[in-house]
């Protein structure tokens, strides 16, 4: 009898046990079931080092929406983006939009490459840059230096929060080119850039292509997406790391089609050249590389094809 009643309890036990484990993830469940973003990543930060510089990639959301065609391969049939779809086990009609900005640690001063959608956004739950920041064990006074690669909404977004300075200690760094596009005898016609990069116009640093932010961090102009949109180059101690930004959007229709139209290059046939420039030089140095729209956690490689590139994600080259 006893020893049935010590069964019992250990049954007991081991169901409890079981259902105590289980709660957290009914939770978890029932919580991403409410909220239209996709949050792929527990952390939502990947931090590695490169060199003796230490990189942190920050996941700000992921947006659902209809797609990739028309955005990508806007000049293409819908047929035939389905198809390149269908091939890489993605769906046709629904894809999933990442925001990643970055965070470089060199030693001696912390940049931060673009800022995410902002405040505004953060009821559909994106426009975490700042929570992510924190959970990596970082806070916005201590960021130096905030790199814009270009303007858009999606990249700009969090300069600004409760109309004040995001990054109080902060200065700013941003091409020439993408400058003199956006912002006119000290104003903007774009909403987005009027609030959030004109009141901090007069902390902020114009790069050319082949400029440095700092030793090791080198600007290069990637135009087309926009007319000033600039890549990164980072390189500590041999090691080297590309910040592609939105050279390619897509991680199977921007590069397996690099030539295929996209709705949000201004530029649609500079960009393409831009995105086969930027992606040869990539695939043929093997350069590990950084993409804001890549999905999470936005590292990796490309091999070159016939026609195209595939891309490779990181997994533990950075931790071995
Ligand atoms: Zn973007």
């Amino acid at each position: 009898m006893e020893l049935k009643t010590d069964r019992r309890m250990a049954m007991k036990l081991a169901l409890g046990g079981a259902a105590a484990l289980s709660a957290p993830q009914v939770m978890v469940r029932a919580a991403s079931a409410q909220t239209p973003a996709v949050d792929p990543a527990n952390a939502g930060f990947r931090k590695f080092t490169l060199g003796s510089f230490e990189v942190t990639t920050l996941f700000d959301g992921g947006r659902p929406g209809e797609g990739p065609h028309p955005i990508f391969g806007e000049n293409q049939s819908a047929e035939d983006v389905a198809a390149l779809m269908e091939e890489n086990f993605l769906p046709a009609d629904r894809f999933v939009n990442g925001f990643t900005p970055v965070l470089v640690n060199t030693g001696s001063e912390r940049i931060l490459f673009d800022t995410g959608l902002g405040e505004g956004a953060r009821g559909g739950g994106l426009g975490q840059m700042r929570q992510r920041l924190e959970a990596a064990g970082h806070s916005v006074d201590e960021i130096d230096i905030v790199v814009l690669t270009h303007m858009h909404g999606d990249h700009i977004g969090g300069l600004v929060e409760g109309g004040s300075p995001t990054f109080p200690n902060a200065r700013y760094v941003t091409g020439q080119a993408e400058f003199d596009h956006w912002i006119r005898d000290g104003q903007s016609e774009n909403e987005g850039v009027q609030n959030n990069v004109v009141p901090l116009a007069e902390n902020m640093t114009m790069l050319g292509d082949g400029d440095d932010v700092v030793t090791g961090v080198t600007a290069m102009l990637a135009a087309g997406h926009t007319p000033g949109h600039m890549i990164y180059m980072l390189e500590s101690d041999g090691r080297q790391l590309a910040i592609t930004a939105d050279t390619a959007n897509h991680y199977i229709a921007s590069l397996r089609r690099p030539d295929w139209h996209v709705r949000f290059d201004l530029d649609k046939e500079a960009a393409a050249q831009t995105r086969m420039r930027v992606f040869d030089m990539i695939a043929n140095d093997r350069i590990p590389f950084i993409g804001y729209h890549m999905p999470f956690p936005s590292v990796g490689f490309v091999e070159k094809l016939d026609l195209g590139y595939r891309y490779v994600p990181a997994t533990y080259q950075f931790d071995i």
